[in-house]
């Protein structure tokens, strides 16, 4: 280990550390819907914000193709150009976007550090978070290679595809319930592949699951892959695994739903915000304030009840007018 350095070592390091910190208004963390309309409101206000895209720039939508129900485009868009566009309307008013990572955060002081890349500080009055949050996959390669054909974490989005075609949810939970009671309402049958013999989701929610004819649960039942040569035609599952019963069943279906929950994308700020037991980061009912002042959160981030694209869009504008409020009393 180093104890010593030279002087002028240690001078060159000073220079390097100041060079690394840059301070500004309002920083956004996050290039889905909610950050990219937060950026929106944020420059058109004059808040000059500045914004890092994260690893996947667009969010999540960028992992789909058509999107059907954001308002403002009657004939449909692709997730990509969608999230090019807000992107450019962002610009446009003057936000300063940058591809880096948030990789942790100091919102102990009145002025909020966040580190960009391990390497960079950016000192903030206002920070917005929008860092959106994961659909869990159970892992099979098949859930990948069918991507965008066939299997999809999100019924409302994609649900529409399937209309009066089969399809399965996996899960057990009031995810699983709700998407497979709203999948009932589109598809001829739907299939709920349950890995237990009984459900986590609530006793209202049962009861609509147990209450819908074209709904048939198969307990105990495990996904191990699916088929199909033209995207999914089918899935293979394993009854009662490791048991003396245990069986493989084979089931038709045009489409497969993961409803095993999501990740928020919010361990970086777990030590100064907030967050309920799943991780979502908790605001103040009807705003997007955080339990530190300055720090706002809008989008999935913050959302474990409707996650779209238009929510996110709309917190996103929240978060941006609280942080222009907040900045104008700070003066
Ligand atoms: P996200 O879109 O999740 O974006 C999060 C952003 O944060 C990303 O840019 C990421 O790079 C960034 N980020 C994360 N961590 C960091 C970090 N540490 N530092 C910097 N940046 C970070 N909704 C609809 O309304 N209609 C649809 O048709 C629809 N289809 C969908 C299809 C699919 C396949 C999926 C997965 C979702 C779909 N959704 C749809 C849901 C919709 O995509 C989300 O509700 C929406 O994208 C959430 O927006 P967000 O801005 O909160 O976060
Ligand atoms: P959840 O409650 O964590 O349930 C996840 C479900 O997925 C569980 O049934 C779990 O099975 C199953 N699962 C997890 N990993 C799996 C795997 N690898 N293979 C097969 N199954 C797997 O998640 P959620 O349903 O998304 O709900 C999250 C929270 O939001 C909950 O608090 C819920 O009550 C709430 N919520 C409420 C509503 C509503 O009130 N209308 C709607 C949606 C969500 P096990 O049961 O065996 O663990």
């Amino acid at each position: 280990m180093e104890l010593f350095k030279p002087l002028d070592v240690q001078k060159d390091t000073k220079i390097a550390d100041k060079e690394n910190v840059e301070k500004v208004k309002c920083l956004i963390i996050g290039s889905g819907p909610a950050g990219y309309t937060a950026a929106i409101y944020a420059s058109r206000a004059n808040l000059k914000p500045l914004l890092y895209t994260g690893l996947q720039m667009g969010g999540q939508l960028t992992t789909t193709t058509e999107v059907d129900n954001f308002p403002g485009y009657p004939k449909g868009i692709t997730g990509p150009e969608m999230m090019e566009d807000l992107k450019t309307q962002a610009e446009r008013f003057g936000a300063e976007i940058r591809f880096g990572i948030a990789t942790s955060v100091d919102f102990s002081g009145k002025t909020h550090k966040v580190t960009i890349d391990e390497t960079k500080i950016i000192e903030a009055d206002a920070v917005i978070i929008a860092t959106g949050a994961t659909a869990k996959y159970l892992g099979l390669e098949a859930e990948s290679k069918y991507a965008g054909m066939g299997v999809s974490a999100c019924a409302t989005c994609d649900g529409f595809f399937y209309r009066d075609k089969d399809v399965a949810v996996v899960g057990g939970g009031d995810t699983a319930a709700e998407e497979a009671t709203y999948l009932a309402g589109l598809c001829k049958k739907v299939y709920l592949i349950v890995r237990r013999d009984v459900l986590r989701a609530s006793k209202t929610m049962q009861d609509k699951v147990m209450n819908t004819k074209n709904i048939e649960v198969l307990w105990e039942h495990q996904t191990t892959d699916l088929f199909g040569d033209n995207g999914v035609e089918g899935a293979t599952l394993v009854k009662k695994k490791g048991t003396p019963s245990e069986e493989i069943v084979k089931i038709k279906i045009d489409g497969f739903f993961l409803a095993i929950g999501h990740t928020p994308n919010s361990d970086i700020f777990s030590k100064f915000l907030d967050r309920d037991e799943v991780g979502y980061i908790k605001t103040k009912p009807g705003t997007s304030k955080t339990n530190v002042a300055g720090v706002f959160a809008a989008g999935d981030v913050q959302d474990p009840h409707y996650r779209q694209a238009v929510t996110a869009a709309g917190s996103g504008c929240m978060a941006a007018i609280d942080a222009e409020r907040y900045l104008s009393e700070l003066k």
